[in-house]
């Protein structure tokens, strides 16, 4: 009986230091909620603009071969090709779509026979390893090492014997070459009407152009940019700031302009995104640079590019307003990195 009630205490006693205790619980709790969030705010402020690398903005490329990119940048540094990553891209996208389990079609470089390689990582390995030997041997000329990935290397030794560097001529004349040579195996067969006509249908004679289509789409986005506004005069910086007595958070830069008058220009190559009016941006314009890479540019009093318009760098895309969530005429512009803000000052460096 007396062992019972004590027990009673005992239970009692700690479920009111529990309670004692809870709030402060809840404040390390939320506390560190909050460092954590300072600590990722910090990180994107940390973002070095020198160290950013734009790549060459690959495009038309299926989710597939997206979804490959940094197996695809593993193994080209491997190989000591690191930076023709978005060529190699494009020549998958060529040879697959990126689908299938060999989807760089290396197996015959590899192993002398189609379908040997039944695992994607496998066949990427070989695959650069392959792309990295052909490119070394045609002395980094891209189109010469791309139709070699298709023919094989005998075509360097063949282009280095007559005209020296691809030509298409080239192309057609040792593919109906080997074809002469080895259409009694009946391996090879004609899938392109121009092989037929010129009986060249040993590999693909217009393989050059058929992954360059892949590959530099959108001209030569060359990642050099310019300022949105002729005169650049900062209102109001990224981070936190205080609006009406509340903390808030700015997750771009504000630049003066005179509404319905100034003009804002792209700052870099790339595709437009135009959207209805919304309710905090107001008219606002998006380009899209590459796969990564987005500037963006609210409170517009009219958007003067349509959806898809491929702009160059320094065109005027819009002409600054007050609209959506604005006090006065300015410029917003957001850069975004891979869904996320960044500071647009750090990364463009003004
Ligand atoms: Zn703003």
């Amino acid at each position: 009986m007396n062992n019972k009630t004590s027990k009673h205490v005992k239970k009692a006693s700690a479920l009111s230091v529990f309670a004692f205790l809870t709030p402060f619980i809840i404040i390390i709790f939320f506390s560190f909620l909050f460092f954590v969030m300072l600590l990722g705010i910090f990180t994107d402020d940390g973002f070095d603009n020198a160290d950013h690398d734009f790549g060459d903005g690959n495009s038309n490329l299926s989710d597939e071969v997206l979804g490959y990119r940094s197996l695809i940048t593993e193994y080209a540094e491997e190989h000591g090709v690191p930076d023709q990553v978005d060529l190699i891209m494009a020549l998958m996208m060529q040879e697959s779509g990126g689908k299938g389990n060999d989807p760089m079609q290396s197996s015959e470089s590899h192993c002398g026979s189609v379908d040997c390689i039944d695992d994607p990582e496998l066949s990427i390995d070989k695959g650069i390893e392959y792309f990295a030997s052909v490119w070394e041997q045609a002395d980094e000329r891209m189109e010469l090492a791309l139709q070699s990935y298709n023919f094989g290397s005998g075509f360097i030794d063949y282009v280095e014997e007559n005209e020296g560097d691809y030509t298409l001529q080239q192309a057609i004349d040792f593919s109906a070459e080997k074809y002469e040579e080895l259409k009694h195996t009946g391996d090879y067969g004609c899938v392109r009407p121009d092989a037929i006509m010129h009986d060249a249908c040993y590999g693909d004679i217009y393989y050059v152009d058929a992954v360059l289509q892949y590959y530099h789409e959108d001209g030569e986005f060359d990642g050099t940019f310019t300022m949105p506004l002729d005169t650049m005069y900062i209102t109001s910086t990224f981070g936190e700031r205080t609006i009406n007595g509340k903390p808030d958070f700015h997750n771009g830069t504000d630049l003066r302009c005179k509404g319905g008058i100034t003009e804002i220009k792209a700052m870099m190559d790339g595709e437009a995104r135009v959207a209805p009016l919304h309710s905090s941006l107001g008219y606002y314009v998006s380009l899209l640079h590459n796969e990564e890479v987005i500037t963006r540019y609210a409170h517009m009093s009219e958007q003067l590019v349509r959806n898809g318009d491929k702009v160059k760098k320094g065109d005027v895309i819009g002409i600054c307003g007050s609209t959506g969530n604005s006090t006065g005429p300015h410029l917003h512009l957001d850069v975004i990195i891979d869904g996320e803000n960044l500071d647009p000052q750090t990364y463009f460096g003004f």
